[in-house]
């Protein structure tokens, strides 16, 4: 395979989000994302999303849809890694239960640049199952680090997580996880830094896609981490009782090209 720089799909990759849509109102405004009642089984599956309400038509017939299956035979390498710097301060723990997955709501103050874009650092949550696979392989959990730029463009920043050595630093959420829905907890007194969930090694591959729950918005950046974090089976199954299915479908790739920065 050579190393030529698709020049022309790299400047576009980039320029999205210059080009893109406001989607500040899905992340700001959960209210109106839930006001439709939506799941992960029966008639308020995925399969069923884009029929749920008008808002939601993008989760049916976006041709850029988030998850895919990262084939890496098939990815342009791109060998500038520097493209992509990641600056996470620690924050004090802000937990939520939402009904879908444990998120975890950031404090101003970090953030990730893709080129030239800055993205600041907003929540993260969890999937169990992976929504995305590598190569066929889905992996037991993913890590969604959702950012925002100032022009309301997001990125997100995907972890696969598979069965291995304990996770401190998710046990002190696991640790605090709220069985009750809906409401936000401060927990007093606990800091979390989500840089402590980034992979030693930072080869990630990039696409333009979508959130993977309604409205299922798109041009999003996805950056997937190629090399997996550990949790223990006991940390994965912690979650995965609270949580059984939280996890979108395969979706197809259609004419987009994924990158590959190492
Ligand atoms: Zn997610």
């Amino acid at each position: 395979m050579t190393n030529t720089v698709p020049r022309r799909q790299l400047l576009k990759l980039l320029g999205m989000s210059i080009l893109g849509t406001s989607f500040s109102s899905c992340i700001t405004s959960p209210a109106r994302a839930t006001s439709v009642n939506w799941g992960y089984i029966g008639k308020a599956g995925p399969e069923h999303w884009g029929e749920l309400s008008p808002e939601y038509q993008l989760c049916g017939l976006g041709r850029q849809q988030t998850p895919i299956d990262l084939q890496i035979a098939d990815v342009k390498n791109v060998t500038n890694q520097d493209l992509l710097s990641v600056n996470y301060q620690p924050t004090a723990l802000h937990l939520i239960n939402n009904g879908k997955t444990i998120q975890v709501n950031y404090q101003a103050g970090s953030y990730l640049k893709f080129g030239q874009q800055q993205f600041e650092l907003l929540q993260f949550h969890f999937h169990h199952i992976s929504e995305h696979r590598l190569n066929g392989k889905s992996y037991d959990m993913e890590l969604h680090l959702v950012h925002r730029s100032q022009n309301g463009n997001l990125a997100v920043m995907a972890v696969f997580l598979e069965a291995g050595k304990f996770n401190p630093t998710l046990q002190i959420i696991w640790d605090a996880m709220p069985q009750e829905k809906g409401v936000e907890t401060r927990i007093k007194d606990i800091n979390i830094d989500a840089s402590q969930f980034l992979p030693a090694k930072h080869t990630f591959l990039a696409y333009s896609g979508s959130l993977t729950t309604p409205p299922c918005s798109e041009n999003v950046l996805w950056c997937v981490m190629e090399t997996p974090i550990e949790a223990s089976t006991a940390q994965i199954v912690q979650f995965s009782q609270m949580f059984p299915v939280n996890a979108r479908p395969l979706q197809q790739l259609n004419d987009r090209i994924v990158m590959e920065f190492i």
